[in-house]
């Protein structure tokens, strides 16, 4: 599928500041050589390791439900290729930053590579275990899950700013994709359906 396509589908039903970042990241650069000609399908895609690169349209929704705006502070769980990041970092930037937690050392390397390849400037990506979030970098304004959680992990909500947003799939077999909001207390809209790979974790699935 052509690049144009892809996006051309989302027009009207995703905000248009969303497909903009998008068109101006190239997924082709997070994408292993054998896949590079399916980069603009709208399909998750391996990515090594047993993971996968979320379908664009995935990416898109979250994005959306996040309302990512210049110069916030963003959290991801689970950076795989670190191409959600790219994108996430387009909508917050100039001013904005994102830290992005990935557990395996190898696709951490091949996230940097990919990244700098992309010329992202405003992506850090951090090897470890995103479940109990990250400390030294709290509190978030925003906080992006790309892997599946037995519930929302409470470091999460703990590193979440008063007026933050997290997006979050809970679940094992049916998976719902949460929308949680921090105010005077935590609110959560189930928004739809999804297919992650499992959150491994201390506050996730045990490996
Ligand atoms: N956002 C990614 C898609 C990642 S798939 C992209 O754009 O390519 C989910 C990723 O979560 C996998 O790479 C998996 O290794 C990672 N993961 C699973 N549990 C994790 C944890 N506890 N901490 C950090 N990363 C985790």
């Amino acid at each position: 599928m052509r690049k144009e396509h892809l996006f051309e589908g989302m027009r009207g039903r995703i905000d248009d500041r969303v497909i903009l970042a998008m068109a101006k990241v190239p997924r082709e650069l997070f994408i292993p050589e054998s896949y590079k000609s399916n980069a603009y399908e709208d399909t998750p895609l391996p990515i090594g390791y047993g993971q996968t690169i979320s379908a664009p349209h995935m990416v898109a929704i979250m994005c959306v439900l996040l309302d990512l705006q210049n110069a916030m502070q963003i959290l991801e769980i689970g950076g795989g290729s670190g191409y959600h990041a790219a994108v996430m970092a387009n909508l917050v930037k100039p001013d904005g930053h994102v830290f992005s937690i990935e557990r395996i050392p190898e696709l951490v390397a091949q996230a940097r590579e990919n990244l700098r390849n992309a010329g992202v400037v405003n992506v850090s990506m951090i090897e470890g275990d995103g479940s109990t979030g990250l400390l030294e970098h709290a509190p978030f304004d925003r906080i992006s899950v790309a892997a599946t959680a037995p519930r929302v992990p409470e470091p999460l909500k703990q590193q979440l700013k008063v007026g933050g947003k997290m997006v979050i799939p809970v679940g094992t077999t049916f998976q719902e994709l949460i929308l949680l909001k921090r105010k005077n207390g935590f609110y959560i809209e189930e928004k739809m359906g999804v297919a992650f790979v499992p959150l491994i974790g201390e506050h996730g699935f045990k490996e």
